[in-house]
C-alpha cells in the first residue's frame, strides 16, 4: 500500500518545499487511467528563485572536496534506497513498468550515483595535466602551466519518460553535474510528478545530513514548454542535460542557442538503430536472430532509445515469417503516458500508408486499445534511402526491414544513415563485410555491437550512449558511465601560480596522489 501522505504536491526550491501557483496537473496512471494528487506548475517566481538559490549554492558547492561532495552523492543513494517500496509501487502506478523493472532500475540509479561519488573523490575525473617552468630555456622562458577541469555553475536537467529512475529527477544527468560541483535544477517530467517528489525528498534528507547548501537541488515540477525554456533562457543556467524527443531536445537546443550567451545542451533524443545482419549469420544463426531480435524489439513496450528500429538483411521469407509470427507471440504492453501511446498509433498510421512500405503481422487493432500491437514493416533499400520520413524513430515495439540484394546494398545503405546511438552487425565469419560496415558506420555512431542487440546499455566507465547530430545533439558526449561528468565542466589552465594557491589537485606534492599528466608522461610523482 502506497502512503499517500508522503507526497505532498509541492516543488523543492532552494531548500524549501513549495506549491506553484501556475496550472494544475495530476499524475496519471497509464494502466488505469485513474489520477492522483495535485500539483502545480512552477511560473516566474519559483524559476526566479530557484536559479537564484542555485547560483548562491555554486559559491560554496563548487569549493567543497571530492570527499565531501562523495559523502553527499552516498547519502542521496542511500535515502533512495530508504524510500523502500512507496518508491517501485508509486514508480509502476505513474509508469506501468512493473515492480521487477523499476527495482532493478533503482539498483542501477543508485549504482551510477554512487559511482559518481567515487569519481568525484578520487579526483581523477579532472584530468589534471602539468607543464613546469623552464625559465631559461630560448628564446623566451617556459612558463609553469597546470591545468585540470573545474565545474561550470548551475546545470538544467530534463529527465525522462521512459526511464523515471535511472534518467529521472536523480538519473545520471543530475548525478553527474553534482559529481562535478554544480548545483542542479530539474524540471520534473510530467509523467511522474509523484516519483520526482519521492526523488527531492531523498536529496532533502541527505542535503541536511551531509551540510549542503540550500539550491544545491532544487525539483521544479510543471507541465508545458514554459517552464523548460524559461529554465534553459535564465541567465544562471550554465548547461543543460537532456533525455527526450528530437523535437524537445532541439527546441531546447535552439533556445539555448540564441540565449546573449549560448550554453551547451547535452540531448539525448534517440535513433533508430540499425541491425545489419550478414550472408552467413542469416544463413547459420536464423532462429537465434529471429528470437533475439523480437525480444530486443517489444522489450520496455519498445520504449528504449536504443530500440532496434531498423533491420538491414538479404530478402529472406523464412527470416520475416518467423520475426512476424514471435512479434505477434510476444506479449503486448501499456506505454508509458497518453502521448507516446498516440504517437505510436500515428507512427504505425505513417508506415501503414506509405505504399512503398508493407505491414507484414498486421493484426486487428484499434486506437483505443492501450496496448498497441507489435509492428513489422518492411521495403525495399531505394525505398529506403530515398524517404527520409522512414528514417524516423518510432518510439515503441515496432521495426522496419530493409531487404538488400547483396551485402554491397549494405553498405550503400550505411552511408545514408543519421547519426545514430548504436548500430549492430550479425556476423559467422562475414569478416569482409563486417570489417567494411564497421569503419563506416564508426562515422555515423556512438556505440558498434557484434552479435549482440542494442538494448541494454552497460554502465560502466567505457560505454558511450550518444552519438552524431540527430541522435545526440553533442556526438562526443555520453549520457552513460563515468565519463558523462565531463559534460558538466570545462579545463582551467592556472599559469604561474604560487603552489599554495593551487587547487590540492594540481599542487606540487600530489596530495591527492592523482595519475597526472607531467610533463607529457603520465605518473604520479610529486615535484
Ligand atoms: P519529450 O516530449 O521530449 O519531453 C521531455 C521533457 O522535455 C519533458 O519534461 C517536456 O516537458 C520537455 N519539453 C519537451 N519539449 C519541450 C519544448 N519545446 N520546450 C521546453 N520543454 C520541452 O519526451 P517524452 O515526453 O519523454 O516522450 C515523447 C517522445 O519522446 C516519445 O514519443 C519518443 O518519441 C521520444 N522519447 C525519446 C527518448 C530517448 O531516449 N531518446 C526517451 C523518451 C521519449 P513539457 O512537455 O512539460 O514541456
Amino acid at each position: 500500500m502506497i502512503k499517500e501522505k508522503t507526497i505532498s504536491g509541492s516543488s523543492y526550491i532552494g531548500g524549501v518545499w513549495l506549491k506553484p501557483s501556475g496550472e494544475k496537473f495530476s499524475s496519471i496512471n497509464p494502466v488505469t487511467s485513474e489520477s492522483t494528487g495535485n500539483f502545480y506548475t512552477s511560473e516566474e517566481k519559483e524559476i526566479e528563485l530557484a536559479m537564484l538559490k542555485a547560483q548562491d549554492a555554486f559559491e560554496e558547492y563548487r569549493n567543497l572536496s571530492g570527499k565531501e561532495i562523495a559523502l553527499f552523492l552516498n547519502a542521496i543513494a542511500d535515502e533512495i534506497e530508504a524510500l523502500g517500496d512507496t518508491l517501485l509501487e508509486v514508480g509502476h502506478r505513474e509508469s506501468g513498468l512493473g515492480i521487477p523493472r523499476l527495482t532493478g532500475e533503482r539498483g542501477r540509479t543508485c549504482g551510477q550515483i554512487r559511482a559518481f561519488a567515487s569519481i568525484a573523490e578520487a579526483g581523477q575525473w579532472t584530468q589534471p595535466s602539468i607543464d613546469t617552468a623552464i625559465p631559461d630555456r630560448q628564446p623566451v622562458p617556459k612558463p609553469d602551466i597546470r591545468r585540470m577541469m573545474r565545474p561550470i555553475g548551475p546545470v538544467v536537467v530534463f529527465g525522462a519518460s521512459n526511464f523515471p529512475f535511472a534518467f529521472g529527477s536523480l538519473g545520471g544527468d543530475t548525478a553527474s553535474a553534482l559529481a562535478a560541483g554544480n548545483p542542479v535544477v530539474v524540471k520534473g517530467h510530467p509523467s511522474h510528478p509523484e516519483t520526482s517528489e519521492l526523488f527531492a525528498q531523498a536529496v532533502a534528507v541527505a542535503a541536511l545530513k551531509t551540510n549542503m547548501p540550500n539550491g544545491v537541488f532544487s525539483l521544479l515540477q510543471g507541465v508545458g514548454n514554459d517552464l523548460g525554456a524559461k529554465l534553459v533562457q535564465h541567465p544562471a543556467t550554465q548547461a543543460v542535460g537532456f533525455t527526450g524527443s528530437f523535437k524537445g531536445g532541439k527546441a531546447l537546443m535552439d533556445i539555448a542557442a540564441s540565449r546573449p550567451d549560448p550554453i551547451p545542451v547535452y540531448a539525448e533524443m534517440g535513433s533508430i538503430n540499425p541491425v545489419f545482419i550478414g550472408k552467413k549469420a542469416l544463413e547459420n544463426k536464423k532462429q537465434e536472430l529471429i528470437a533475439g531480435l523480437s525480444t530486443s524489439v517489444c522489450l520496455g513496450v519498445g520504449q528504449f532509445c536504443t530500440n532496434p528500429g531498423l533491420i538491414v538483411t538479404l530478402a529472406d521469407d523464412e527470416l520475416i515469417k518467423g520475426l512476424s509470427s514471435q512479434l505477434n507471440d510476444n506479449s503486448r504492453g501499456v506505454m508509458l503516458n497518453k502521448g507516446i501511446l498516440s504517437a505510436y498509433y500515428h507512427g504505425l498510421v505513417r508506415l501503414k500508408s506509405n505504399p512503398n512500405v508493407e505491414w507484414v503481422n498486421e493484426v486487428e487493432w484499434n486506437e483505443n486499445e492501450k496496448t498497441p500491437p507489435n509492428a513489422l514493416f518492411k521495403t525495399t533499400i531505394d525505398h529506403f534511402i530515398n524517404d527520409k520520413s522512414l528514417h524516423e524513430e518510432i518510439f515503441g515495439p515496432v521495426t522496419l526491414v530493409v531487404e538488400v540484394e547483396c551485402e554491397k546494398d549494405m553498405l550503400r545503405l550505411a552511408k545514408h544513415l543519421e547519426g545514430q546511438l548504436t548500430a549492430t552487425i550479425h556476423s559467422d565469419g562475414d569478416d569482409d563485410l563486417s570489417s567494411k560496415l564497421i569503419s563506416l558506420l564508426e562515422l555515423k555512431v556512438g556505440r558498434i555491437i557484434f552479435n549482440g542487440y542494442p538494448t541494454g546499455v552497460d554502465v560502466n566507465p567505457s560505454m558511450q550512449h550518444g552519438g552524431p547530430y540527430p541522435a545526440s545533439s553533442i556526438g562526443w558526449a555520453t549520457s552513460v558511465g563515468g565519463e558523462a561528468i565531463v559534460r558538466f565542466a570545462r579545463f582551467v589552465a592556472y599559469q604561474n601560480i604560487p603552489d599554495a594557491l593551487l587547487p590540492d589537485t594540481l599542487k606540487n606534492d600530489n596530495p591527492l596522489q592523482l595519475y597526472r599528466k607531467l610533463n607529457g608522461k603520465y605518473s604520479d610523482n610529486v615535484i
